[in-house]
């Protein structure tokens, strides 16, 4: 997986391409993922408690996790990620290009 929760991505490829956001749920089992603001659909919804009157919200659909990059904000650009190890301290990822660091809160 080349991408994680709370990474910044830019979409690649489809009708979102362009798009940059941050990764807000993963769905792994049918390799997709859910980024904010992107791949915004309509969606009918039935009168709930929360919402008595139901009617139409809009929210982020998934996209496939195969069309997006890991965006390097440094690089201003999409750039695939380096696993960096150093003795003593945990995994880090970083940008394959500028060597900035990818971890995310
Ligand atoms: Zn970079």
């Amino acid at each position: 997986m080349h991408v994680r929760k709370g990474d910044t991505v830019v979409v690649i490829a489809g009708k979102e391409k362009g798009k940059r956001g941050r990764v807000l749920r993963m769905v792994i089992k049918s390799n997709r993922l859910v980024v904010e603001r992107v791949n915004m659909v309509k969606r009918h919804t039935k009168p709930t408690q929360r919402s008595p009157q139901g009617g139409i919200i809009e929210k982020e659909g998934s996209l496939e996790i195969s069309n997006v990059s890991l965006w390097c904000g440094k690089c201003g650009a999409a750039r695939r990620s380096r696993i960096e190890e150093k003795a003593g301290q945990k995994k880090q990822r970083s940008c394959a290009k500028c060597g900035g660091a990818f971890e995310t809160t």
